[in-house]
């Protein structure tokens, strides 16, 4: 089929994309700089369903924060709270495995745990947290902390992130979120999140999980003071390492919210900004088989356009959200299982509920199967 593009610098990339050749950091940079939004949609819908045809992935998932009190104070978040802050709060563990059992009622396959780095909570008692989950909900696939909190538990109980890691794993965590990349480029860190780990770091944990057997998920922040060369050179490190691990399951692209933020006199991401990334993305990712249109980041319909634009996953249920929400995420704070076929069958895409590791779940009006 003959294509029309606007934008002749898109051409050598198109030619690339149908030869399915890998794109280059140039490559990147012009995607990036294209305004052809259609152009850029038709080349990362042609690779998605190359992969994945029409179906679109989701699951049932529960989020649980245990803590929002975080000693790195990041000048891009709304949720970390001081530890004296009268809004911060921390979870008990009975609290934590109340909290999970309230999503029980629509048969969650994941909990996805993260919170702040708490300057007093132990190695021992997240173990703690990991197995009583699992005691409680053993077919649950508990998907947990980022690679800062994996790094920030290493630094307090001085032992080494493998460790950390092997510890986790051993208690019941089973895969990894991808959150806390941000971007790599340390100009960018040191002014967004300077008392987070190193762009570096957050790779060497991703690295050491994966050589443990640990899946994860990857990030982007995008929005705030980076540039297009950033960008790049954060997904052609991702890239990079999946070449190595292969450990990389999905890849979400997450807006910049300011609101509530040090930075909240940075306006906020456009519709067309967060079209292109996820387009972006998909075309240059070559090695990573999944793109999430995060509905509760994007807004549901926005989310469903991404499904053309070279995203196949809408994320899940969620139940929860308080991450984005401190941040002035003005989406539901959860959506319905039946509303969630619903927004991918409007889009004309196939919907599939998947767990936590794209494996196809089935259901009874009483119980589900994750078809191994
Ligand atoms: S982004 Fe994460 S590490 Fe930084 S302040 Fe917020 S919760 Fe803490």
């Amino acid at each position: 089929m003959q294509i029309l593009i606007d934008d002749s610098r898109l051409k050598p990339v198109l030619e690339k994309v149908e030869a399915r050749e890998r794109l280059s950091f140039d490559d990147g940079i012009a995607l990036y700089r294209s305004s052809d939004i259609l152009a850029l949609g038709y080349m990362a819908n042609l690779v998605r369903e190359r992969l994945h045809g029409s179906v679109t992935y989701f699951n049932v998932n529960r989020h649980i924060n245990p803590t929002d009190v975080c000693v790195a104070s990041c000048r891009l978040c709304a949720f970390g709270k001081r530890v004296r802050d009268p809004k911060a709060y921390t979870m008990s563990l009975e609290e934590v495995w109340q909290r999970a059992g309230e999503g029980w009622s629509e048969a969650v396959t994941e909990f996805h745990i993260v919170g702040g780095l708490h300057p007093e909570l132990t190695l021992g008692w997240y173990c703690e947290m990991l197995r009583g989950l699992k005691q409680r909900f053993p077919q649950v696939h508990l998907k947990a902390f980022t690679m800062v909190e994996v790094g920030y538990l290493a630094q307090r109980a001085k032992v080494p992130v493998r460790e950390v890691l092997e510890r986790l794993r051993d208690a019941g965590m089973d895969s990894l979120p991808g959150g806390g990349a941000e971007i790599f480029s340390e100009r960018v860190r040191r002014i967004i999140c300077d008392h987070k780990i190193t762009g570096e770091q957050w790779l060497e944990t991703a690295r050491a999980a994966h050589e443990l057997g640990l899946h994860s998920n990857c990030t982007i922040l995008y929005g705030h003071i980076e540039n297009e060369e950033d960008r790049v050179d954060h997904l052609v490190k991702l890239r990079e390492l999946q070449d190595e691990t292969g450990g990389f399951v999905t890849f979400i692209p997450l807006a910049f919210h300011p609101d509530n933020t040090a930075l909240r006199h940075i306006p906020k991401t456009t519709g067309f900004a967060d079209i292109k990334n996820i387009a972006v993305a998909r075309l240059m990712l070559d090695n990573i088989p999944h793109i999430k249109a995060y509905w509760i980041m994007m807004t549901p319909r926005m989310a469903q356009i991404a499904l053309r634009f070279g995203a196949d996953d809408i994320d899940g249920t969620v139940v929860e959200e308080k991450i984005y929400h401190d941040a002035g995420a003005t989406t539901s704070q959860s959506l319905r299982r039946a509303e969630l076929l619903q927004l991918i069958r409007k889009a004309g895409r196939e919907p599939v509920e998947r767990d936590t590791l794209y494996r196809p779940v089935t259901r009874t009006e009483t119980a589900f199967t994750v078809l191994v």
